[in-house]
């Protein structure tokens, strides 16, 4: 499965946020390919419709998509260099599909900054400087071995070129994300090289409460922090705040929810954003039994999505029967759906959409 690694400066939140995340944490059980791991939190992707889907269907369970979180141990200055856990650290967060860069905005004098002082456009400096450092040592050690590999014909010489391109990229202290945006840059070649900074970026901003809600000076200073990442997602989010919602039952949660004036817990919105930022989609199935969210690619199609179930789905696959969510809540039954002229025969071809209610056809 796909994994977000946190990451971020000393004392800003990270394991309270990770506790949070993983009080939330699914049943291992009905997750067999999620190997649980101590630092890792696999947390269920909200999804409201499932709710919905097993009053139509009277289903006796609701299995939701999961997101997995890595924490990952603190960065500081100098990790690139190998100080302290700089090493390992690397290593974890190169197995990450993208990264969770937690920022410390919250002022608290009884918590020690690093650094002395609470300046998040500071820290994300300080972090995106040390992974630039990191992929620059590493495309600075791959450029003489890729040289002498396409000297001796065995690596395309198009992945030197990559490789020496990324070079001169990290040598600005650009982040090679920023020129693969810009299309100054083709992440194609770069693959193998296993780089950190070509990850996708979430940023969240652990924030005090006074920066939640609707106040014009909550939302004023939400979006002096977004400028700082745009156009990457910025989530804000109290992770203390956060700790405590996981901890309680429904009713207690949603008084203190209201309480802060947010709409749902950050938490959610985080699995929302990560679970996109991994370029993943859902697809939905229903009936007696269960309503569940499965898990495909964005962009993939009805065979791969069914292959998802079973890989004798994808195999056998004839046709799938669709409804889109909202014609299916719409009619009250999936009798009365096709009745409506709403189901639609989709074969080898179609590409799978968000809130897509599927039955698939298949040979055994
Ligand atoms: P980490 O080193 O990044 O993992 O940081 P921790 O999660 O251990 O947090 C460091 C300290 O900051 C702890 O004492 C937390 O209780 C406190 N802390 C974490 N989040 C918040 C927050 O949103 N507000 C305040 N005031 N303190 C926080």
């Amino acid at each position: 499965a796909l994994t977000i690694g946190i990451v971020g400066l000393p004392n800003v939140g990270k394991s309270t946020l990770f506790n949070a995340l993983t009080k939330n944490e699914v049943l291992a059980a009905n997750y067999p390919f999620a190997t649980i791991e101590p630092n890792v939190g696999v947390v269920p992707l909200p999804d409201p419709r499932l709710g919905r889907l097993a009053e139509v269907f009277s289903s006796e369970r609701t299995v939701p998509a999961v997101v997995s979180f890595v924490d990952i141990a603190g960065i500081v200055r100098g990790a690139s260099e190998g100080q302290g856990l700089g090493n390992k650290f690397l290593a974890t967060i190169r197995e990450a599909d993208a990264i969770c860069q937690v920022i410390r905005a919250f002022v608290d004098d009884d918590v020690v900054h690093v650094d002395g002082r609470v300046d998040p456009a500071d820290d994300i400096e300080t972090i995106n400087t040390e992974l630039v450092l990191a992929d620059l040592q590493t495309v600075e050690n791959a450029v003489p071995r890729l040289e002498k590999e396409v000297r001796g014909k065995k690596v395309d010489a198009s992945v030197l070129e990559a490789a020496r391109a990324a070079e001169a990229v990290l040598s600005e202290g650009i982040p090679l994300s920023a020129a693969v945006a810009q299309k100054k840059l083709d992440p194609a070649g770069l693959r193998e090289l296993g780089l950190l900074t070509t990850k996708p970026f979430i940023y969240v901003f652990n924030v005090d409460a006074d920066a939640l809600g609707d106040s014009p000076q909550a939302v004023a200073r939400r979006q002096e922090l977004a400028a700082l990442v745009a156009p990457a997602e910025a989530i804000f989010l109290d992770a203390q705040l956060e700790s405590e919602l996981a901890g309680l039952d429904d009713a207690d949660a949603a008084e203190l929810l209201a309480e802060s004036g947010q709409d749902e817990p950050g938490l959610h919105q985080l699995a929302r954003v990560g679970f996109a930022t991994l370029g993943l989609q859902t697809y939905l199935t229903a009936g007696p039994k269960e309503s569940r969210a499965w898990t495909i690619k964005q962009g993939a199609t009805a065979p791969e999505a069914a292959g998802v179930i079973h890989t004798d789905f994808q195999r056998g696959f004839i046709k799938a029967e669709v409804v889109s969510f909202d014609d299916l809540v719409e009619a009250g039954s999936m009798a009365e759906a096709k009745a409506r002229g709403k189901a639609r025969i989709e074969g080898k071809e179609y590409v799978m959409a968000d809130g897509d209610v599927v039955e698939f056809r298949f040979n055994v």
